[in-house]
């Protein structure tokens, strides 16, 4: 036990969990003997400078910097906790099997639900396990009550925009998740656009550049990892506002695996900044009738996945899935910020994985003209369900055509495998 080898450390034990109040330098000869075996991720440097964090992160490779930067009109509070240290490498740590140590204080309240985030990033991922964690405990004081709103543009945000106006005070922009940190052309277009929408809205702007992305992905897939990342940015802010709204990708009858989650992102709570997931009640079509209800909304929205325009490239899977959204409604002909025509031979074409399908297969349930249009969002979702390569469309191409062949080939064997297997 640290206690009984420390004298004066206080710690507290759980199932997992070791939490330890003490000097970092003394640590490794308080975790026990199971503990040292362990390897640990180090983190060293943690610099709190003016409008800046960073540290230093050693986890068997290359030591590598994690920052955040912020920006703003205003004078900003930032946190003197390590809380955002934690949730930016939790998952990190989780993948390597790597135990973490702060030498910031992290809050009780955060510490308490550490346990259960890992346990349903252990249940999600394979290949990541629970760690320990040891750090001082410390709650922050609450600062101003602020509600800030993690703002990308697009449908989820717009709508948690919309529906809470009147509470929220901050729109928090994130360089390094839709736009590479260290490309600066888009997203200067998209922080005019951003901050068109503060304006007409009457919030406070928050922008923060971040290479945490780049750290994420360098162990762990970013479909999961996001979450954190957005914790992480937002804990940052600490002092700043006391909510943070994370807007929700899915409804509740769509509700898979993912880094941002109804029951995930409430647990990255502290003492003084709550998290609220919001607009899961809602279907995709009920957020386009509510953005469609906003001239703001609707010269702002952007839904793309391409991080070379600051618009709509009219392409990608979000952009036609967005597209057909508000043609289901019949409001995308006055949606100036996307483009107007869609071709049903694109839609056919989509290579859709199951999350993306689900947001098409919500649009069947309403009538779709014209009818092509129809057929290619069920010929998608057909090629999805069934594991088909989309085709060409062109009549000559024979590469195209022997693909399909073969994926119905392999299909045709696996229900007649299934079957024998059965049988037997
Ligand atoms: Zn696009």
């Amino acid at each position: 036990m640290a206690g009984a080898s420390g004298g004066t450390t206080a710690d507290r034990q759980t199932a997992h969990w070791r939490y330890v109040s003490q000097p970092l330098s003394t640590l490794s000869s308080s975790l026990g003997p199971v503990q040292r075996c362990q390897v640990m991720m180090r983190v060293s440097h943690v610099k709190r400078e003016k409008r800046r964090f960073s540290c230093i992160v050693e986890s068997g490779r290359e030591p590598s910097e994690l920052f955040f930067e912020f920006s703003g009109t205003e004078p900003l509070t930032l946190t003197k906790s390590g809380n955002w240290i934690v949730a930016a490498l939790l998952l990190s740590c989780m993948k390597l099997g790597q135990n973490l140590a702060v030498e910031q204080p992290i809050s009780p309240l955060l510490l308490r639900n550490l346990e259960t985030i890992q346990e349903i990033y252990k249940a999600w991922i394979p290949g990541h396990s629970v760690i320990q964690l040891a750090a001082p405990l410390q709650a922050q004081s609450p600062g101003r009550e602020r509600v800030g709103l993690l703002f990308s543009r697009g449908v989820d945000s717009f709508y948690s925009l919309l529906k809470h106006d009147s509470r929220i005070s901050d729109l928090i922009v994130l360089h390094g998740f839709e736009f590479p940190w260290d490309e600066d052309a888009g997203f200067r277009e998209h922080l005019i656009s951003v901050r068109s929408v503060a304006d007409a809205f009457n919030k406070r702007l928050i922008v923060v550049r971040t290479n945490v992305k780049d750290h994420l992905e360098q162990y762990t897939h970013w479909d999961f990892s996001h979450g954190a990342a957005l914790a992480s940015a937002a804990l940052c802010l600490e002092g700043s506002i006391s909510e943070c709204i994370v807007a929700s990708t899915c409804s509740y009858a769509q509700l898979h695996p993912w880094g941002s989650h109804p029951i995930l992102d409430p647990l990255w709570s502290t003492d003084s900044l709550r998290f609220l997931h919001d607009g899961t009640e809602a279907r995709r079509i009920d957020k386009l009738r509510v953005i469609a209800g906003n001239e703001w909304a609707m010269k702002h929205l952007r839904a793309c996945d391409n991080p070379s325009s600051s618009g709509n490239c009219g392409a990608c899977e979000k952009c036609l899935r967005t597209m057909v959204g508000l043609h289901v409604i019949g409001r995308l002909a006055d949606c100036s910020a996307m483009p107007h025509r869609i071709d049903p031979r694109v839609i056919r074409r989509l290579h859709l994985n199951e999350g993306e399908a689900t947001f098409f297969r919500e649009f069947l349930s309403y009538p779709i003209e014209p009818p092509a249009l129809r057929r290619a969002i069920w010929s998608a979702l057909r090629n999805q369900r069934y594991g088909l390569r989309p085709t060409s469309g062109r009549v000559f191409d024979i590469r195209s055509r022997a693909r399909r062949i073969k994926d119905w080939t392999r299909l045709i064997g696996r229900v007649f495998g299934a079957t024998g297997q059965h049988n037997i």
